[in-house]
């Protein structure tokens, strides 16, 4: 049969077969659905119905038809919750496409001894979700900065800018105070609640950035980056716009990387002697904040972190590495790096003691946004072994929030935008998703799928990237299960891009039953005004 999309679909409804030449994936049994069916007991008496027309049976003692009828149960159960939201925390994965997901998901469950293809991440997990389309204002395919802005104003805007309106032309100092918008977050510390932002990027990255700063550019990080002329007529770098924000009481907690941001350049990092700060202003950042406040502290470390006084009125700047705090699969590997740099979900798990400790007293409750920012940049780098124990970083973030808080807080998890990372073959259940394609021998070994050169390939690819100036002749389950092994690129590019289709929001809690259809991303900062009742608690201020 030919196999139009059409021919597909009628092969589909006349239950014949429509298989990709050479494919064989068809005739394969399911070790999923027996070894499902190992774990479920089989009702004493089991009940078979005949459906008739064919002569098919409906098995309701297959373990996959109970789950259906389970889950559908729990859905049909499921009522939203209707009353404002006291909290919200707001996750990002930079760059977690819907592969990046599954991805991720497969290689977890593997690292705990599933097959993986069954296992669900925390935000698996949550009753809600939407696709979101994340193009900026002029770009078909957007960058972090453009699709933050629109997730805490509101409002699409351009690639590149923070938080200003697409009105603004790029590095324009002169005319972007005009364009300016409040973000969420400014006007969640209005408000009175309090506020943190928790990234393992530098902390003047784009992700974070956009949550309390406003720029025509998002690459002026420090004051270094900006040119005398734009200084001259109103541009403030962004590490500055961090300890100077003065919505509230400014920044409740501020944890990442990018020291180098906040110390001049003359002054050697403390821990990381051969490098300096970026500051040409000789300004030490780290001493302005502890000077804004009787209560604000500095940190550079896990152990100093993890001494910070939960006593509702500590205001903490943890800046915990030069530039980016390394990939999770560096930290783990590294006794140093593990001894100094938190993990996502330390830094998260103790932003939110602060922010609850606030609430106790103040009682106005919080508002958490927390960015893995490295998923990204493991993805630029072809490389998906790293990009995806970065997803295992978030999840893990994600699942200590939802320990930590109570039905009182929408809890999010999406993405800013995607990447070009495909999962593509036959691959059998529980081949190791970061592998060749192909299948697990009895005894042991693999036999791989092979392409139309008869070589083995991997299941993840990238449509561009480094991965394709990599030589690809003889790859072996070894070299590709390699942490450093950059994965094969279509298109040779010296860094992977971004990629232009949906993303998912994920929600849970007050408000997150918004979270449905197919949304514009800004839409993402209405669900959260609306949970709160934002907008109005501030137009209400005296
Ligand atoms: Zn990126």
């Amino acid at each position: 049969m030919n196999c139009t999309p059409l021919a597909a679909l009628v092969s589909v409804m006349l239950l014949t077969a429509c298989s990709p030449q050479g494919a064989g994936h068809g005739d394969a049994p399911a070790p999923a659905a027996t070894q499902m069916k190992a774990q479920f007991d089989a009702p004493a008496t089991p009940v078979t119905g005949q459906l008739g027309l064919d002569g098919r049976t409906l098995d309701e003692t297959d373990p996959w038809y109970q789950q259906g009828q389970d889950k559908v149960a729990q859905l049909q159960a499921l009522t939203p919750i209707t009353e404002r939201a006291r909290n919200v925390v707001l996750f990002v994965g930079d760059g977690m496409s819907v592969t990046t997901i599954t991805a991720a998901r497969i290689l977890a469950g593997q690292l705990q001894g599933e097959n993986g293809e069954g296992h669900m991440l925390s935000f698996d997990e949550f009753p809600y979700t939407a696709m979101v389309k994340t193009y900026n204002t002029d770009a078909q395919v957007p960058d972090s900065a453009g699709t933050m802005s629109a997730i805490v104003t509101g409002v699409k805007t351009r690639a590149g800018v923070l938080s200003v309106s697409e009105q603004v032309a790029r590095r324009d100092c002169a005319s972007f105070g005009e364009h300016r918008l409040m973000t969420n977050m400014m006007m969640a510390a209005q408000a009175g609640m309090a506020t943190g932002v928790v990234t393992n990027t530098r902390i003047t990255h784009a992700t974070p950035a956009a949550t309390y700063a406003w720029s025509p550019d998002r690459n002026y990080e420090s004051d270094g980056d900006i040119t005398n002329w734009g200084k001259q007529v109103g541009c403030v770098d962004i590490a500055t716009q961090l300890v100077e924000f003065d919505y509230g009481r400014g920044l409740d907690v501020a944890f990442g990387g990018g020291r180098q941001q906040f110390l001049p350049k003359e002054q050697a990092d403390p821990i990381y002697p051969g490098v300096t700060g970026k500051r040409k202003d000789g300004r030490d950042l780290t001493q302005v904040w502890q000077q804004r406040h009787a209560d604000s502290i500095y940190v550079d470390s896990l152990l100093a972190m993890e001494a910070l006084p939960a006593d509702g009125k500590t205001q903490a700047l943890g800046l915990f590495a030069p530039s980016h705090n390394a990939y999770r699969v560096d930290r783990l590997a590294s006794e140093s790096e593990r001894s100094i740099q938190p993990s996502l979900e330390a830094m998260t798990s103790k932003a939110l003691e602060l922010l609850q400790a606030r609430d106790a007293q103040d009682g106005q409750g919080f508002m958490l946004v927390v960015e893995s920012g490295r998923i990204d940049h493991g993805h630029h780098a072809g490389n998906a072994h790293r990009a995806l124990h970065e997803v295992i970083e978030l999840d893990e973030a994600v699942a200590a929030v939802m320990a930590a808080v109570g039905e009182d807080t929408l809890v999010l998890v999406t993405a800013d935008h995607s990447h070009t990372l495909s999962m593509a073959g036959y691959s059998a259940i529980g081949n190791p998703i970061l592998g060749l394609a192909g299948r697990p021998t009895e005894d042991g070994g693999h036999e791989p799928m092979l392409d139309g050169e008869q070589q083995p390939f991997t299941t993840l690819a990238y449509a561009n990237g480094p991965g394709a100036n990599y030589p690809t002749a003889s790859l072996t389950q070894e070299s590709v299960m390699a942490p450093d092994y950059r994965q094969r690129a279509v298109t040779p590019m010296d860094s992977e891009t971004h990629a232009g289709e949906d993303v998912i929001l994920h929600a849970v809690g007050p408000g997150a039953q918004l979270a449905r259809g197919t949304l514009e991303q800004n839409v993402i900062f209405h669900i959260i005004d609306q949970a709160l009742g934002l907008s109005e608690r501030v137009a209400a201020m005296p």
